[in-house]
């Protein structure tokens, strides 16, 4: 993979008629260092957010052994790009067959459920040719918490609600060799708060179900940062977490673990893009709701960005964006903020969108083609800079306190 030392360096060697992602392997190291070294518990990557097998081998290298995976698919991807993994299959609505082969060629053994027809069926899909039940299964029960603290609700699809949680739980200590709760509070959770409510409905569910737990799992949602969304430091976070889970009667015979995806990746990339049309306040540009702005089209999510343009002097101003494809509907409204001379043929740098961002491509109506290089640059904004002032410190991991 080529290498350059930001995107100007890139805009100037290829003057690019395609967007570029730009990978920070450096960012997505340090933020892997930092949850390993910092989370009071395991760290799970939730492989979601991000599948690239590049980004997978830099979690790895710097030290997340355990992997979130939803689909078959991905158990395929990661056992083949880190073949010692610990691959945990987190989604609780799985066809059998998935359930099968994660277990008996890929040696997963950690599966989630919210339902005792998928418990079920996991005893059925994981059980020998005599029928004899696997012996050595984790099963982490999914509880329904509520996402109010977070920008993107995950409360509606799963989870258990907590008044049927306590049948579950004992039906699934009888099988399972290991038993977990799990829950997700939503994505870019803006508040530790949010981890606090739900731990003490986990509290509930296992007083009420009087069973002992051997895995507290909090799920994802540890925020990035983004215009307009400026989380408290993750440290908050972790001491948060820490504290209640410490306070949960199960804490001395049970492991803490949990399962970011934006957090680990949102700043390993970041994309080039070109302006090919202006219309008053909107530009017109060669990535949209059906590329790597997904999200800046469909819940309106604010990306940094930066002119690449070698003009100065231009006072700001803001703008939306419009994607490359025929539909109207490839539209993002921003606002997002720029110079104010802004013309065709100049490129813009979009930040922050290792996370749901790269991962969210299509082809439709024929666009979608990227090229990938890797900079050495710091990305737009960091959680993990000591420093957050000073990018020459830009190696410092210590705490942002
Ligand atoms: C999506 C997902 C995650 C990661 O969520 P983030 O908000 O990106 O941290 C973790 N666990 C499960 C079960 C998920 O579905």
């Amino acid at each position: 993979m080529h290498h350059y030392p930001d995107a100007s360096a890139v805009v100037r060697a290829l003057s690019p008629d395609e967007p570029v992602i730009l990978n920070r392997p450096h960012a997505a190291a340090r933020a892997a260092r930092f949850f390993t070294e910092k989370f009071p518990g395991k760290s799970l990557y939730a492989v979601k957010a991000n599948p690239s097998p590049d980004l997978l081998q830099v979690l790895w290298a710097s030290g997340v052994t355990h992997y979130d995976v939803a689909s078959i698919a991905e158990v395929r991807l990661v056992r083949e790009a880190l073949p010692q993994a610990v691959l945990c299959f987190m989604h609780p609505v799985k066809p059998a067959n998935a359930i099968a082969e994660a277990y008996k060629v890929h040696g997963v053994r950690t599966f989630s459920l919210d339902s005792h027809e998928e418990l079920a069926k996991i005893v059925k899909a994981t059980a020998g040719d005599d029928g004899t039940p696997a012996a050595d299964l984790r099963l982490c029960v999914r509880l329904r918490v509520s996402s109010e603290y977070s920008e993107l609700s995950l409360a509606s699809k799963f989870g258990i609600d907590l008044a049927d949680a306590g049948e579950l739980l004992q039906a699934t200590r009888q099988v399972a060799d290991w038993l977990g709760v799990c829950f997700h509070v939503g994505s870019q959770a803006m508040t530790p708060f949010a981890y606090v409510q739900a731990i003490e409905r986990v509290r509930a569910a296992i007083v009420d179900a009087a069973v002992t737990v051997d895995i507290v799992d909090v799920g994802g949602g540890f925020p990035s940062i983004y215009p307009g969304m400026e989380p408290p430091p993750l440290e908050d976070y972790f001491d948060v977490i820490g504290r209640a889970f410490e306070s949960l009667p199960v804490s001395y015979s049970s492991e803490l673990w949990c399962e970011p995806g934006r957090a680990l990746c949102a700043e390993y990339n970041s994309m080039i893009v070109r302006v090919e049309k202006r219309r008053g306040d909107e530009l017109y540009i060669n990535d949209g709701a059906y590329g790597a702005l997904y999200d800046a089209a469909h819940v309106g999510w604010r990306f940094p960005v930066k002119s690449l343009a070698e003009r100065s002097g231009a006072e700001e101003s803001t703008y939306a964006f419009y994607g490359p494809t025929c539909d109207d509907a490839d539209y993002m409204e921003g606002p997002f903020a720029l110079p104010s001379d802004v013309q065709p043929g100049d490129y813009i740098e979009v930040g922050m969108l290792g996370a749901y961002g790269a991962a969210m491509k299509t082809r439709f109506n024929g666009f979608g083609s990227t090229g990938v290089v890797e900079v050495s640059d710091e990305p737009m904004s960091s959680l993990y800079r000591g420093d957050r002032q000073d990018p020459r410190k830009s190696d410092n991991v210590v705490s942002l306190r």
